[in-house]
C-alpha cells in the first residue's frame, strides 16, 4: 500500500475532549488500527488514515461535530462504505474521517408516495431488500451494493446496471436533510415528484463528493417491484460488433433493465477468480453482451427479447445463451459483479470510468485500443454499455516502473481527450474524487472551473469539508 507525504493538522486537546461531550467517547476513535481501517477506500493501494475517526449517530451531533472542526479549521472528511474509486473518502489532509456508518436507519416506508426515507449509512443492499419486502423497487444498484451506502451513492450520483433504465441514483431523490460546512442544517427541497421552486439544491449536492455538505437524510422515490425478469448472455467474435449491437438494441425501440458489455478477458479472469460458475465460452469468442429486460408482464418481456435477439444476430452474435432458472440468473449476476474484483487481483491497475453518448462505444473501445497499442500496456474494458459508460481497467503487467509513473498519466489524459472529442466526459459514476483531479481541465474551461470554485468558496469558505478533492 502506498502513503504519500502530507501536512497534517494540530489536533488540540480541547478539540478533542469537545468532540468526546459531542458524540460520546466510544464514538471517537484514535487508534492505529481503526484510522487504518477508515483511511482507504477500494481506489488503487490509497491509504490516507484521518487523525481522528468519529462516528456520529444523530444529524444533531454531525452538526456538532462540523461546528468544532469550523472552529478549530480542521478538515473533515465524511466516509461511507469505503467502496469508492476515486478517493473521495480519504482523509488526504488528515483532520476528522467523519464516518456515517452508525447513521443507517430506514427511517419509513411511505407506501402509498412511494417514497422511503433513510439515514446515509444504510447500505444500499438492505435498502433494496428492505423495500422489495413490500413489493416496491429501488432501482439504483452499483455492483458493490453489498457494501456501500446510500451516503456514498448520494454524494458520487452512483449508477450501476439498471441505470440504463431507470436512472442513476439523483434521478431517485426527492429532498436531502444536508449540515453545511458552518454546521448549519438544511433541507435541500420538498418531498415531491415535481419541483419548480428556486434553485435545486437538491441536484448540486448530490454528485458532489460530500465537498459541499454532509447527507444526514434522504427522501427517495420509489417504484413498483417489476414481477418478472429475462437474461441472455450474448458472445460475439468481434468487440467492435458487440459495442455496435448496444446502440441498435434502442433504435428498435427496447430499453433494457440492463446491457453490459464485459470484454474476453474480463470474463476469463472472473471464471478463474470466482468459484462455482460455469458458463461456456468459445475459443473465438472476444466479448459479451450481458442483456436483462424486466416488467410486469412476461408476454411484452418475451417480445423484447425477440426483438433484442434479432438485433444481436443482425450483428453476427454467436449462440446466446438464456438464463432460464433464477439461479441461472444469479449465477450470470454474480459473474459480472465479480468482474471489477477479478480484473484487480490479476496485476497492478488503473480504471478509468469513461462514458459517451452510446453509439460512440465502438469508436471508444477502439481509441483505446490504439492508445494502448502506442504506450504498450493491456487493458481490460467492461461496463454499463447501454450507458456508454466503459470502464477501462489499464493493466501494469510488465511495463516499468518508469513507464507506469511518467507515462501512463499522458497515456490516461489521451484516453480522456478521446472521450471528450467523442461528446462524452471523464467519470460517468465513480467521481472525480483524489485521482482524476489532475484531469478536469480537459472536461472543463477557465470559466467552467472558476464557477465551480466559486460554488465551493460559498459553501464551505474556510475550505474544511473534504478538501483536496473534485477541483484540480
Ligand atoms: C467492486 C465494485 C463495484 C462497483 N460498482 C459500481 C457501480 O456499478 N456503479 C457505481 O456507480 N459505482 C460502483 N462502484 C463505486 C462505489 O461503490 C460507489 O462510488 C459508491 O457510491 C460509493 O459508496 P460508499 O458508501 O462506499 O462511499 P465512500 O467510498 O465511503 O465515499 C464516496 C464519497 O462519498 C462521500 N460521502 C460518503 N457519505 C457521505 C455523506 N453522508 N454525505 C456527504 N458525502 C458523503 C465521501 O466523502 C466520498 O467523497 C463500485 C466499487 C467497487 C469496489
Amino acid at each position: 500500500m502506498e502513503t504519500l507525504k502530507r501536512s497534517l493538522v494540530d489536533l488540540p486537546p480541547a478539540f478533542l475532549d469537545a468532540l468526546r461531550d459531542a458524540v460520546g467517547q466510544q464514538a471517537v476513535l484514535t487508534g492505529e488500527e481503526d484510522r487504518e481501517h477508515y483511511g482507504h477506500d477500494e481506489t488503487e493501494d490509497l491509504r490516507f488514515p484521518p487523525q481522528v475517526v468519529v462516528r456520529p449517530r444523530t444529524t444533531a451531533e454531525v452538526a456538532a461535530v462540523v461546528k468544532l472542526c469550523a472552529q478549530h479549521h480542521i478538515p473533515i472528511t465524511p466516509i461511507g462504505g469505503r467502496t469508492g474509486l476515486s478517493g473521495g473518502a480519504l482523509s488526504v489532509h488528515g483532520g476528522v474521517g467523519l464516518a456515517l456508518d452508525r447513521m443507517d436507519r430506514i427511517i419509513a416506508i411511505d407506501e402509498r408516495n412511494l417514497q422511503v426515507t433513510v439515514e446515509p449509512g444504510v447500505i444500499t443492499q438492505v435498502l433494496h431488500e428492505a423495500v422489495a419486502a413490500k413489493g416496491l423497487y429501488y432501482a439504483p444498484d452499483p455492483s458493490s451494493k453489498g457494501s456501500c451506502t446510500i451516503g456514498g451513492n448520494l454524494a458520487e450520483n452512483a449508477g450501476g446496471p439498471r441505470a440504463v433504465k431507470y436512472g442513476v441514483t439523483r434521478d431517485f431523490v426527492l429532498n436531502l436533510e444536508v449540515v453545511l460546512p458552518d454546521g448549519e442544517v438544511i433541507w435541500t427541497g420538498a418531498n415531491t415528484l415535481k419541483n419548480s421552486t428556486g434553485y435545486d439544491l437538491t441536484r448540486l449536492i448530490v454528485g458532489s463528493e460530500g465537498t459541499l455538505g454532509i447527507i444526514t437524510q434522504a427522501v427517495l422515490r420509489l417504484v413498483p417491484l417489476p414481477k418478472e425478469t429475462r437474461l441472455m448472455l450474448v458472445p460475439f467474435r468481434e468487440a467492435a460488433k458487440a459495442c455496435e449491437a448496444v446502440s441498435a438494441v434502442f433504435r428498435a425501440g427496447v430499453v433494457p433493465s440492463a446491457l453490459e458489455f464485459m470484454e474476453r478477458d474480463a470474463i476469463d479472469w472472473t471464471l478463474r477468480h470466482v468459484p462455482n460458475i460455469a458458463v461456456p465460452v468459445a475459443d473465438d469468442t472476444q466479448a459479451h453482451l450481458l442483456i436483462e429486460v424486466d416488467g410486469q408482464h412476461a408476454d411484452t418481456l418475451v417480445r423484447d427479447c425477440e426483438t433484442i435477439l434479432q438485433v444481436m444476430e443482425a450483428h453476427g452474435c454467436q449462440e446466446v445463451l438464456f438464463a432460464e432458472t433464477s439461479a441461472e440468473k444469479d449465477a450470470l449476476w454474480r459473474m459480472r459483479r465479480q468482474v471489477p474484483e477479478a480484473v484487480k487481483s490479476n496485476s497492478i491497475y488503473k480504471e478509468e470510468d469513461t462514458v459517451v453518448p452510446r453509439y460512440e462505444l465502438p469508436r471508444l473501445l477502439q481509441g483505446i485500443k490504439d492508445i494502448g497499442a502506442r504506450y504498450g500496456f493491456k487493458s481490460v474494458c467492461y461496463g454499463h454499455a447501454g450507458d456508454g459508460n466503459l470502464h477501462v481497467n489499464i493493466i501494469k503487467g510488465d511495463l516499468s516502473d518508469e513507464a507506469w509513473t511518467n507515462e501512463l498519466p499522458r497515456a490516461i489524459r489521451e484516453i480522456f481527450h478521446l472521450t471528450v472529442s467523442l461528446g462524452g466526459t471523464l467519470s460517468g459514476e465513480h467521481g472525480i474524487g483524489l485521482v482524476q483531479r489532475p484531469y478536469m481541465d480537459i472536461a472543463f474551461n477557465a470559466v467552467q472551473l472558476d464557477l465551480m470554485r466559486g460554488l465551493k468558496r460559498l459553501f464551505d469558505p474556510l475550505g474544511i469539508l473534504n478538501p483536496g478533492k473534485v477541483l484540480p
